[in-house]
């Protein structure tokens, strides 16, 4: 897959922090467009459907599967979530950095069909504070939890296959970090050296 521009692909176990802070990346560093993936699971209370994700149902979804619309998929949690091939190629077609906010097996897909996506793991402090947050999120049922903090050892052990660990224990700490690595990513030498050659020519 040719594209212009940077792709970064964020992974944490469920409740480190993760939306909290790739909400305030994408609303606050221009030029990067969260990926919207689509999903079985309905929204929770807040989520606006073409924002957040887009809901679909079952049938559909099989039929997107089918129809090999996705990038990447996967089934966690008892619901489905994927990247759509449309819908990515078009915002990479565009020139735009893209984020995507995908656990860990489908983060692994999508690295082999994107090999310099830049992967990002975002860390909770501990096993304890990761239980604290989604209870306090308050957003899942206990049996929710429960599976998502199983699922969480799984998604704890990939982080050797990422590029950057954020560990979030001070929010505004994590969040520096994190804004640091994307803006560390653009200033690159591959990623500059077109801008450079231009200013070269110039003289
Ligand atoms: P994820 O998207 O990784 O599942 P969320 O962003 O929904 O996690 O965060 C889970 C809960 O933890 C939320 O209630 C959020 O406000 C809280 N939270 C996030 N980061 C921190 C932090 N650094 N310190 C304390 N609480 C946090
Ligand atoms: P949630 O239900 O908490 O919104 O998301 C559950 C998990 O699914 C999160 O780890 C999230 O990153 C992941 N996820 C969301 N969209 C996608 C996707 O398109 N592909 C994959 N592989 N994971 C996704």
């Amino acid at each position: 897959m040719h594209h212009p521009g940077n792709v970064f692909v964020v992974s944490a176990p469920s409740g480190a922090g993760k939306s909290t802070l790739v909400r305030r990346l994408v609303s606050t560093v221009p030029n990067l467009i969260f990926s919207i993936s689509f999903t079985t699971r309905k929204p929770r209370p807040g989520e606006v459907d073409g924002l957040d994700y887009f809901y679909i149902d079952d049938a559909s979804f099989e039929a997107m599967v089918r129809e090999g619309g996705f990038v990447e998929w996967v089934e966690v949690y008892g619901y489905r979530y994927g990247t759509g091939r449309d819908w990515l190629n078009g915002v990479l077609a565009s020139g735009q950095d893209v984020l995507l906010d995908i656990e860990t097996t489908g983060a692994l897909n999508l690295r082999r069909a994107i090999p310099d996506a830049c992967m990002i793991f975002i860390l909770p402090p501990s096993v304890a504070a990761l239980e604290e947050r989604l209870r306090s999120r308050g957003k899942d049922s206990d049996e929710q939890i429960r599976i998502r903090l199983e699922y969480a050892l799984h998604e704890m052990e990939q982080y050797p296959a990422y590029d950057y660990l954020v560990l979030n224990d001070d929010l505004e700490l994590a969040y520096r970090r994190f804004e640091s690595i994307i803006l560390a990513t653009r200033a690159s030498r591959e990623r500059m050296a077109p801008a450079a050659q231009r200013i070269l020519e110039g003289f």
